[in-house]
């Protein structure tokens, strides 16, 4: 059986146990003492392909820390690319530090470390790094994705990302209601940025009755006016009368306080690492009969965007052609999840592991 949360079991442990017990390839660790970068990339697993996940800026608290983010959100690509068709690999770079540190030397160093490695991993944005910082990396690497539509690249991989979440939506409504119409069905959006928005028009098209909340209430009411959604307070979410819950703020929103209030028979949203404790949350979810569509295969339509634009001449309907597998993959998983009886994250993780190993067989050693 695959252990789906091992990271917590790890933390107290050496940096070697760490990436035992994860499985990991390797653990690169970057230090440029006069631009003062510290970056930490870590490469997961390479069978399907090369290593690709996005760089993370971050003022983490500990050395440690910074250290168990990048295994956990490499390994997390691992998964992601695997369920989703992609010969690509799973891998993340981490940088310690404030983003105001950030200036062209600071990129293009890393861009040199990237580029030390020969193409095993792949560089992309994550938090606190944008398409223009991926310029900067790109005057030293070839092994980065991600860039501006102005520079050939595939651009905002949002509205794709928000594609792939409202067609797993779909896939997990057919299971729980028997029908994939959204029409009528009462769906909050938790969060109204890039991939929120994006989906909230969707939805809006198939006559869904559409909530909507953040944090910030400028975006809050734009969204709601562009799109005629209702606007509710965020603190309304975990108690709101709805069909559907569709996280795409923070993770770790389905968690102790929040997962006995949930209301919703579906649970299908962008953002990444949705469930506090993948394992034990997901089996809770299980026995309460709500409909967990996997995150990181719902949300995997950014990745199949920025993969789409590395392997060259960037075509956005073949992009959106494959993304359109979601609906048919989240619709297998959740068959397997209901024959076996086992939370639909771990089924997906399953499914992953079993493609990497059938393409690892596949190879033949010479
Ligand atoms: P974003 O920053 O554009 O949007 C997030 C929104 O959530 C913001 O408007 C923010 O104000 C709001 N928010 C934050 N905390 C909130 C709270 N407690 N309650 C309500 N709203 C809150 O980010 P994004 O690019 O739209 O990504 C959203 C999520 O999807 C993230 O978890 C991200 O990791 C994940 N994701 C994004 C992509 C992509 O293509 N952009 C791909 C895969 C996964």
């Amino acid at each position: 059986m695959v252990e789906i949360n091992p990271v917590e079991k790890v933390r107290e442990g050496s940096i070697y146990g760490q990436i035992t017990s994860l499985g990991h390839e390797q653990l690169v660790i970057c230090y440029d003492e006069p631009t003062g970068l510290k970056a930490i990339i870590g490469i997961h697993n390479t069978v399907l392909g090369p290593a690709l996940g996005g760089t993370r800026m971050w003022n983490y608290a500990s050395e440690a820390e910074a250290i168990t983010d990048v295994l956990r959100l490499s390994r997390g690509m691992t998964f992601k690319a695997a369920i989703s068709g992609l010969n690509l690999g799973g891998g993340k770079a981490v940088i310690i530090g404030d983003p105001k540190l950030k200036n062209e030397a600071f990129l293009r160093r890393f861009g040199r470390f990237v580029d030390s490695l020969g193409g095993r991993y792949i560089t992309a944005e994550d938090v606190n790094m944008k398409t223009s910082d991926m310029e900067y990396i790109a005057m030293e690497t070839k092994y980065v994705t991600g860039l501006p539509e102005v520079r050939g690249g595939g651009g905002d991989p949002s509205p794709v990302t928000a594609y792939g979440t409202y067609l797993g939506m779909k896939a997990a409504s057919k299971k729980a209601f028997g029908t994939d119409s959204l029409e009528g069905k009462r769906i909050l959006v938790q969060g109204v940025g890039q991939v929120g928005k994006y989906l909230v028009e969707r939805l809006m098209k198939e006559n869904a009755e559409v909530f909507v909340t953040d944090i910030f209430e400028d975006k809050l009411a734009e969204v709601a006016k562009n799109t005629g959604a209702t606007a509710i307070s965020p603190d309304m979410v975990y108690d709101f009368d709805m069909d559907i819950y569709s996280p795409c703020a923070l993770g770790a929103t389905i968690n102790d306080d929040t997962i006995d209030r949930l209301k919703c028979k579906v649970i299908a949203g962008g953002a990444n690492n949705q469930l506090k404790d993948e394992e034990y949350h997901g089996k809770i979810l299980l026995e309460k009969g709500i409909i967990y569509a996997p995150d990181f295969l719902i949300n995997s339509g950014g990745l199949i965007n920025v993969c789409a634009e590395f392997m060259g001449g960037y075509n956005r309907e073949s992009t959106y052609r494959h993304a359109e597998k979601i609906y048919d993959i989240t619709t297998s998983i959740l068959e397997k999840s209901a024959i076996e009886n086992i939370p639909s994250q771990q089924a997906a993780i399953e499914m992953a592991w079993s493609r990497i190993e059938a393409i690892g067989r596949v190879k033949l050693p010479y």
